[in-house]
């Protein structure tokens, strides 16, 4: 790109320090050419751009970087250095321009930082829910799961490994089956692990013991219902660091952060009020995560609600649904794992499309979709948006809000295309340009 006449913009770069040149042209530099010709960046990323001189022959001819006076047009967005080290600030479009210190010839690149992040929790919402009901009560499938299935909402059952039988006695009241509990897991429901015999796992000292409670139970539960069960409930809240870190190797969470217990003397106002504390919470650590405990329902089982209280409850959440994300408490506890350890990178952008992958380097059991913010530069509003994954032709879930686009991505190597028709304030050019 040849900017002929060009005049010494005003202002110095960073770490630049232009020899301003006596007479034309001191170092023979007739055109400057820099590579990548367009460039993105995710904010705190740092890319290196290459520049190359030529002479009045249009030979290539040697120039020290420190011979160059590099100049970021908005530096909010993008800073350069004096050697071409260009390093996202924040989302926008800028210039990044290098001059010989003539300041007679100019190149300049284009330079976008990427405004694309992980929301908070699906969806982007501010807030979560995880319903967890405890002991694996025959009163829970004859009124619990039926009522969040009414409301389509997903529960985490934590069952005792050595409760449920393989065959049905015809006695609702007093026992459970392990075909029950397929058939709730089938529902979509988590089925949790909530230890072998319900022991104090603080006070067992035999390694063995405390083996077969944690990791025994998981394995049943897992040979009996197909799947491994991926989060603990400690009984009784009796917790030690030993046991946690058993738990811990064979679970990716344990229900560490209850907000309260559901029971026959709480006040509705109170339960729900732990909803509105959670969504008027700006942090993002567990804070904003609801997590509720119930055991009996309806005079059954201990410390029971009543049926019309979790009917309440699941009124007012489902309520606040549009901020809060209601779901099991593997998948928000995965969510939250995911979205700690997640990294992106760009591999391509057009004027119309980016590539990106997002990855982690957690286990094949993180498998929640993390929902990646992407909010295109200058759009003020999108038209429309698609999104696939790029390995597998599927597509992608895409939610429009205004100008921004909400994409369930599963984290992985596969690279993710978002291709958006945007309403622009103005049209800047994006060659289609790989990025690495
Ligand atoms: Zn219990």
């Amino acid at each position: 790109m040849l900017f002929a006449g060009g005049v010494l913009l005003s202002g110095c770069a960073q770490g630049g320090n232009p020899a301003v040149s006596q007479g034309a042209n001191i170092a023979g530099i007739a055109r400057l050419s820099l590579t990548p010709n367009s460039l993105a960046l995710l904010p705190g990323q740092i890319k290196l751009l290459t520049v190359t001189a030529y002479n009045a022959m249009d030979k290539t001819i040697a120039v020290p970087k420190t011979q160059l006076y590099w100049q970021s047009a908005d530096w909010r967005v993008a800073a350069v250095d004096a050697t071409g080290r260009v390093s996202g600030t924040s989302p926008g479009t800028t210039t990044i321009t290098a001059t010989a210190a003539d300041g007679q010839v100019r190149a300049s690149v284009a330079v976008t930082v990427v405004n694309l992040r992980i929301g908070q929790y699906e969806g982007d919402r501010n807030a979560a829910l995880s319903m967890t009901f405890d002991d694996g009560l025959p009163v829970q499938l004859a009124v619990t799961v039926p009522i969040l299935n009414s409301y389509n909402l997903k529960g985490t059952f934590y069952i005792i490994a050595n409760q449920p039988k393989d065959s049905w006695n015809g006695n609702s009241v007093s026992h459970t089956t392990w075909t029950q509990w397929q058939s709730v897991q089938a529902q979509g429901h988590e089925i949790g692990n909530h230890s072998m015999t319900h022991a104090y796992l603080n006070t067992i000292t035999d390694p063995a013991v405390l083996d077969t409670e944690i990791n025994g139970a998981a394995d049943l539960i897992a040979q009996k219902l197909g799947h491994r069960p991926l989060t603990f409930a400690f009984p009784s809240s009796a917790w030690d660091a030993q046991a946690i870190a058993l738990v811990l190797q064979h679970h990716i969470a344990w229900r560490d952060n209850p907000t309260g217990c559901f029971s026959p003397v709480l006040p509705l106002s109170t339960a729900t009020g732990w909803i509105d504390t959670a969504l008027r919470n700006q942090s993002t650590g567990k804070k904003n995560w609801v997590v509720t405990i119930a055991h009996g329902i309806d005079g059954l089982g201990s410390a029971p609600c009543t049926s019309q209280f979790l009917q309440q409850f699941c009124d007012y959440a489902r309520s606040k649904s549009s901020a809060l994300w209601i779901d099991t408490y593997a998948h928000v506890a995965s969510y939250i794992a995911e979205r700690n350890a997640a990294t992106f990178s760009l591999t391509g952008m057009t004027d119309s499309s980016l590539s990106f992958t997002v990855n982690t380097s957690l286990d094949s059991r993180y498998t929640q979709p993390l929902t990646v913010v992407y909010t295109p530069a200058n759009a003020t509003a999108i038209a429309s948006a698609s999104a696939m994954d790029n390995t597998t032709g599927a597509p992608l879930p895409v939610t429009i809000k205004g100008s921004t686009i909400y994409i369930d991505v599963a984290p992985g190597p596969d690279t993710v295309t978002v291709t958006t028709q945007t309403k622009k304030c103005f049209t800047r050019r994006f060659p289609a340009t790989t990025f690495r």
